[in-house]
Formats: C-alpha cells, sequence, structure tokens
C-alpha cells in the first residue's frame, strides 16, 4: 500500500515543504495495526517510541519505554517498522518510509558504528568524527572477493570500477554534503580502493600523494571543521586498458582566497602557513626571513595558531616529502616558500598618512623590504605600486594618490593574487607529473569532492557561488535519479506510477537568465564604474521581484528559495569579490619581478599587461578577460563540469554531518533529518522502491547470460533468449518488467545471475 510513503511530520511543516504527507490515522487499515508502536514526537524534538494501547477517535492512549503512558492525538503518530528490520543496511526494505523510521535506522546503525547505509542506489556517509575499523587492506580485499556486503565507500568504488569495465562508460563518484560531513575523507577512502585495486605502475602513489598537497595549501581550520577544505576539486583518475591506473588530471574549483588575508576569530588560514612557519629547516627560515606565525599580521588576526593534535612542523615534512613525489624540484619548492614568506611579509605592510588629505603611503619598514627581496623587486616599486594608483585622463597619464583603505585593499589584492595563482600553479605542476601517458584508452573514474551547501546567520559572496553550484549538482542527481529514470520508463512501454519530485529549475533559472538573473545582472553592476553593493541590490529588486524564488530584503539584502531551504544574502562586497580586481601598477609590477613569480603568473595574468589597458582589470585569461567576473567564470567552470559528468555514470554518496561538534557518539536527530531532507535521501529511497532500478537491452541481457541456459530456446531472437533465462532462474513477475527494448528489474534481482555468470566464467 502507500501507506508507508509519508516524509514530512505535520508540526515539521514549517521548516520544510511539505512533500507526500501521510498520517496513519488516514489509512483504512489503522485497526488491524493498533498493537504496533508507533513514533511519537517528544517536546525536545526527537522521536519516541511507544506501544498503542487504545484508540478513540483522534485520540490514541500510547506508553512510552520508561512506563509513561500518555493521550495524544493520532494524527501526531507515525508508524515505526517492526524490530526485525532494526537497523537494515538499505533503507529501501523498511516498511514504513517516515521520517523518524529513517533516523531511528540510520541511528540505530551509527551506535553500532556502520556509518554506511544505502538509500536505494545512493550511499548515506555519517561521520563518525572518531577512527571507525572498516578501513584498511583486509577490508578491501574483501570487498573486491565481494566476501563483504555491507555498504561501503569501498563497494560504490567497486561498483564504479565493475561498471566502467562492463559498459566500457566513464564513471564519476560525486560526494556532497556540508562542511564537516566527511566529503574529503570519503574521496581520500574511495581514492584508496582505486589505487589498491589499479596499482602497479606506481602512479598510483603519486596520486594519493596529492592529497596532502593540495590540503596544506587549500584547506584551513574553520568553526566548522578543523580541515576544512576551501575550494572544490573534481579529480579524474585514468585506467589503461589492462585496468591499471595510468594518471590523473585534478581540477579545482573556486579557492576562498579572501581568507588569506582576512579570517575569523578561532579560525586559521590555509595550513602551509602555519606548516611553514614552524617545519622550515633552518637554512630554509634564514633565506626566508621566517618569523614564527605570531609575528604574522595575517597569522595574527583570528588568534589561533594550532589545532588540537596536529603538529604543523610534522605536516611541513609529510608536504615536503609529498611534493618531491609529485615531481615539483627542489628549485621549485623552494620559490614557493619565498611566495609563502612574500604574501605574510605583505600582511606587515603599513602605511604612514603623508598630506592633510588623507593620502597614504607604504611605510619603508622590514615588511615591504621582504616583500621586495622575496618577489624580487626593487622596494621604491613596490611602494609604489601600494601607494599610488596610475590613471589615464584623456591623453594623460596621471598619478593618483591612494587613502589608506585604498592602499590596504591593493595590499591585500596583491596577496591575495600571489597566492590563487600560486594555487593554481601547483595544480598545474601536479597535473603535468600525473599526466596521462599515451596509452590511455579514455575510460576514467572521477570523484568530485565540492562544497555543500551552506546557510549561514551571514551570506556573502562566496556561500552565493557555493549554493549555486549545489543546484546545478542538485538537478544532475534529479535528473539522474528521477527524470532519466521515469522517462525511461515511459519511452519503453513500462507500466508506472509517477512519482513527483523537486525540480530546481525555478531556482537555476533565477540565477542564470540573461540578461534578468542574478548572474548576468551582478556582472552588469560591476562593470558600470559607480556600481555599488546597494545599487546591485535595489536592481535586484527592481528587476525579480516577481520571481517565486527570489525575494528582496531590507537593506541591501534578498533572499533565495534553494532547493535546501530558504537563504539570505548580505550583497555586501558582492562587487568587489566579483570583480576581484587587480590594477594594472601590481600586475606590471609582478610582470617586473626576477623570483619564480612571472614563471607562476604566466598562463593567468601576464598577457593582460602587454595590452593598453588602464583602470580596472578583470583576473583570468582569454581575448576579453578584461570582461571575465568570477562569477561568469565560475559558471563556465561549472557548466564544463556538468558537461563532463553528464557522460559518466554516476554514484552518489551523500555524506552526513551528525552533530556541529565534531564529537563522537553524537547523533542529533533534527541535524541529521534537516540533511536528509536537503539532499533529496528520501525521495531517492522511495522512486527506487517503486520503480526498477536495474535495466539492460534483451540484447545484452542475452548475450550476457544467454550461456547459462540449461535447455535450448526455440527462437534465439533476444527477447526469447532472456525469458528463457528469467523462467530458469525463477525471476518472480513482479520483480521486473519487459521493455519494448530493454528489461527492468527491482533492486537486488540482477544478483543471482551475475554471481552464477562469475562463478561459471
Ligand atoms: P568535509 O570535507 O565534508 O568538510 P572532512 O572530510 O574534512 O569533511 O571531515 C571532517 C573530519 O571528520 C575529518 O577531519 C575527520 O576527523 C572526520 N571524519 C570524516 N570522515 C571520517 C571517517 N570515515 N572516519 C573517521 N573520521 C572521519
Ligand atoms: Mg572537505
Amino acid at each position: 500500500g502507500d501507506e508507508d510513503l509519508g516524509f514530512v511530520a505535520p508540526h515539521l511543516r514549517s521548516v520544510a515543504p511539505s512533500r507526500s504527507e501521510f498520517r496513519w490515522a488516514d489509512t483504512t487499515s489503522y485497526a488491524a495495526k493498533k498493537k504496533l508502536q508507533s513514533w511519537f514526537l517528544l517536546p525536545n524534538g526527537n522521536w519516541e517510541l511507544g506501544k498503542i494501547l487504545s484508540t478513540s477517535g483522534t485520540e490514541t492512549v500510547i506508553s512510552l519505554p520508561e512506563g509513561k503512558v500518555l493521550k495524544v492525538n493520532t494524527d501526531s503518530l507515525l508508524p515505526a517498522n517492526p524490530d526485525i528490520l532494526d537497523g537494515v543496511d538499505d533503507l529501501m526494505q523498511l516498511s514504513y518510509l517516515n521520517e523518524p523510521s529513517v533516523l531511528y535506522n540510520l541511528q540505530h546503525r551509527y551506535n553500532q558504528d556502520m556509518i554506511y547505509t544505502k538509500a536505494g542506489p545512493v550511499l548515506v556517509a555519517i561521520n563518525p568524527f572518531k577512527e571507525v575499523p572498516l578501513y584498511g587492506n583486509d577490508y578491501i580485499d574483501a570487498y573486491k572477493r565481494k566476501s563483504i556486503e555491507s555498504p561501503h565507500v569501498y563497494a560504490i568504488t567497486d561498483t564504479a570500477i565493475r561498471e566502467m569495465r562492463r559498459d566500457e562508460v566513464n564513471q564519476s563518484i560525486i560526494i556532497s554534503g556540508e562542511s564537516g560531513a566527511g566529503k574529503t575523507e570519503t574521496a581520500k577512502i574511495a581514492m584508496q580502493y582505486l589505487a589498491a585495486l589499479g596499482g602497479g605502475s606506481g602512479i598510483e602513489y603519486e596520486i594519493l600523494k596529492t592529497n596532502p598537497i593540495l590540503e596544506a595549501f587549500g584547506n584551513a581550520k574553520t568553526s566548522r571543521n578543523d580541515n576544512s577544505s576551501r575550494f572544490g576539486k573534481l579529480i579524474e583518475i585514468h585506467f589503461s586498458e589492462t585496468g591499471k591506473i595510468s594518471g590523473a588530471k585534478i581540477q579545482t574549483f573556486l579557492l576562498e582566497k579572501s581568507r588569506v588575508v582576512q579570517c575569523a576569530e578561532g579560525e586559521r588560514s590555509y595550513h602551509i602557513f602555519y606548516q611553514l612557519c614552524a617545519g622550515a629547516p633552518p637554512a630554509l627560515r634564514e633565506k626566508l626571513d621566517l618569523k614564527s606565525a605570531y609575528e604574522y599580521k595575517y597569522l595574527k588576526q583570528s588568534n589561533c595558531y594550532s589545532i588540537t593534535g596536529v603538529d604543523d612542523a610534522e605536516q611541513f615534512r609529510i608536504v615536503v616529502e609529498a611534493l618531491d613525489i609529485v615531481h615539483v624540484s627542489k628549485e621549485d619548492q623552494e620559490s614557493v616558500f619565498a611566495m609563502l614568506a612574500a604574501v605574510l611579509w605583505m600582511g606587515n605592510v603599513s602605511f604612514t598618512v603623508t598630506d592633510n588629505e588623507n593620502h597614504v603611503e607604504a611605510v619603508a619598514d622590514e615588511g615591504l623590504t621582504n616583500v621586495a627581496k622575496l618577489i624580487g623587486c626593487d622596494v621604491g616599486d613596490l611602494k609604489q605600486a601600494l601607494s599610488t594608483r596610475k590613471m589615464r585622463v584623456g591623453n594623460d597619464n596621471i598619478i593618483q594618490k591612494l587613502t589608506l583603505s585604498q592602499a590596504i585593499d591593493t595590499r591585500d589584492a596583491l596577496a591575495k593574487s600571489i597566492y590563487a595563482c600560486l594555487f593554481d600553479w601547483l595544480v598545474e605542476q601536479i597535473n603535468k607529473s600525473l599526466a596521462v601517458g599515451k596509452r590511455r584508452t579514455g575510460r576514467s573514474i572521477s570523484i568530485l569532492d565540492i562544497y555543500g551547501f551552506e546557510s549561514f546567520d551571514r551570506n556573502s559572496f562566496e556561500q552565493f557561488c557555493i549554493n549555486y553550484a549545489n543546484e546545478r549538482l542538485q538537478q544532475h542527481f534529479n535528473r539522474h535519479l528521477f527524470k532519466l529514470e521515469q522517462e525511461e520508463y515511459i519511452q519503453d512501454g513500462i507500466d508506472w506510477n509517477r512519482v513527483d519530485f523537486e525540480d530546481n529549475q525555478d531556482c537555476l533559472n533565477l540565477f542564470e537568465k540573461k540578461p534578468l538573473g542574478l548572474l548576468s545582472l551582478l556582472d552588469e553592476e560591476s562593470t558600470f564604474p559607480n556600481g555599488t553593493d546597494l545599487t546591485f541590490a535595489n536592481k535586484l529588486k527592481q528587476h525579480l521581484n516577481s520571481n517565486s524564488c527570489f525575494r528582496g530584503e531590507r537593506g541591501k539584502a534578498f533572499s533565495v528559495c534553494h532547493y535546501a531551504g530558504e537563504v539570505m544574502y548580505d550583497t555586501t562586497g558582492f562587487l568587489e569579490k566579483n570583480r576581484d580586481l587587480l590594477h594594472l601598477d601590481s600586475i606590471q609590477l609582478l610582470s617586473s619581478c626576477t623570483c619564480h613569480l612571472p614563471q607562476i603568473f604566466a598562463s593567468n595574468m601576464l598577457t593582460q599587461s602587454e595590452k593598453p589597458v588602464v583602470g580596472p582589470l578583470y583576473k583570468s585569461g582569454g581575448a576579453d578577460s578584461q570582461k571575465l567576473s568570477v562569477a561568469t567564470k565560475f559558471k563556465g567552470q561549472l557548466f564544463q563540469l556538468m558537461q563532463r559528468l553528464e557522460t559518466t555514470t554516476p554514484h552518489f554518496i551523500r555524506c552526513i554531518k551528525p552533530n556541529n561538534f565534531q564529537s563522537p557518539g553524537n547523533y542529533d536527530q533534527g541535524l541529521v533529518l534537516q540533511q536528509l531532507r536537503c539532499c533529496g535521501v528520501l525521495e531517492v529511497v522511495r522512486i527506487s522502491r517503486s520503480g526498477f532500478p536495474t535495466r539492460m537491452s534483451h540484447q545484452k541481457f542475452a548475450r550476457r547470460y544467454g550461456f547459462l541456459l540449461l535447455e535450448g530456446v526455440a527462437s534465439q531472437d533476444p527477447l526469447s533468449v532472456s525469458v528463457a533465462i528469467l523462467h530458469q532462474f525463477n525471476i518472480l513477475p513482479e520483480m521486473y518488467q519487459v521493455g519494448y527494448t530493454k528489461l527492468f528489474f527491482r533492486t537486488g534481482q540482477i544478483g543471482v545471475l551475475e554471481d552464477t555468470r562469475n562463478h561459471t566464467l
């Protein structure tokens, strides 16, 4: 029956819009279920399991575990599953799929360190925040031999490898979840498995070593996660004909570069800075004029230097070793460290007022001289670039002095640019080292570890971009798990009950529509010299108020109705972050440096300095790069990413953070529920359960299993052979459907056939 399709408890409706709602009292078979257990919502927001004692009209008497007996509204109860289903490893097996049942099932498993659970085709992973004995070679072997069945990242990765070989199609493992939910760890666990199965050439070792490097340069301690990735990452791992790893390619997305110059109390800048300060050997320290982290203003401002349980000096040695392994030469490494030191010293450059119009000049102190020395430029030139700006008025070049805030912005922009370019350059070097050789088959498995949906008290440009990316990914998820599935059934003439799902196209349109979408309007305002965050916010309100996903808010704010909930954005800083200015003076300075910088910057911006451009300049390559804003560049990257993912068979892992304290054994039902809703896990189970997720063309099915037939078949056409196979293996009629071109199976049905085939081969 469909009594088990309820998801949203009535009293929780204010939190999330109701999907398919169900109340137990509505079902006719209610009386028969009287004796069953039932979920009751406690005032603290947690669900408690109770037994129904009696019911009259709308009132039910239930007894709770500690012997308490309560009279409650029948409407407030949801049916619970029989004990025998406690802790099933696939939510699809639950008789009742309501929210408390799902929450309880996951918790039941979590309490026994079973952090992985299937939700139909999706793997749910709940962060244990402690070491769990589920990894390592013995487990890898067991999953490879298929002697363990319980859900695991290894199992998903194994499926990806098998499907890559079987279908000759590239695969992707798409990992999502909130900050701190365990995405990056999960990605590493998947890489571990790939390396173990596809190893042999030695390149797998290099691939694993990219992790400590990218984490050092791209991760930081935040209030949510001591090792939070501040960039998105796609790693494409290539396999040769023989199934061995032949190389890899890494693409990164939107590094949070503002962290280099600014970070909140209790958080840290990128790990590498602290590692360098703590771990650089004496000769290097001297060469770079390195001081301890306390001496640098960029690191000092957040009042946090160390992470519990982390030895930065030791980490530095690990990073250097990893750089060696991915063939970054010692000379290049030293340049990288010099650039890092330059960034740190840059933060110590101070300014002094020089006239009564509040114009300032950089002070020629230790900071300035060290920066000049490290990047290899003249102190005077650096001072000039940080204190003035060349402007073209008509045909004349004039030199404008800067105010303190302009000078600080210029200094910080330079520091951010150096760091961002360094990061990109490093990724490029790693890619060169991992480059796929000539004998590539083109088969690959990509792992995507990208920031999840974010909604804070105050949301800025970063959240705006991150949440936009998540809308795109959610659409990809929807398309694959719902839309394509349903379309396929319909096309193939399968008898099928349509299941509705939440389409987020309207929200994507709000972002992407031209000329009146969020991104277009942002870019337009960014090109106006007089545009400000306020004029931008006003424009949004003026043009988008009729859009159902948009709401103008007071002052400079606006809200977007995302698939995962409504988020209010404060436009403060939007234009500046989107323009991402680096003035010509700074670019010219960098291009004149005698250090490694020109090389590091080469692919990024030096080409621009050759053009006679005056005034604001947008960083990025390409012919009309002056116009490329951060948001537009990001959108382009995202489109490319989606295109690439579209050509792969996706495998989804949804990471869940069980509490906000990074603490083990602490399962906050409300927090988990909110994340389950955000990522559509429940709908996925619902649709998979009512559908036929496994499918194969008649031809393929006949070819693949035909040889297992014990008796001959009268007609040799694929359909007849297929039907004979189904009969021989006693696959029940309700477990499959025969479509025009394909056979459709409920989950788990193909397993017997595959096992027999593997044993026979
Ligand atoms: P995210 O990338 O989603 O922000 P991380 O992968 O960095 O989150 O995980 C945050 C922290 O949680 C890790 O540093 C680690 O301490 C812990 N963690 C995550 N997954 C696991 C796991 N499978 N086993 C043990 N600890 C984990
Ligand atoms: Mg991460």
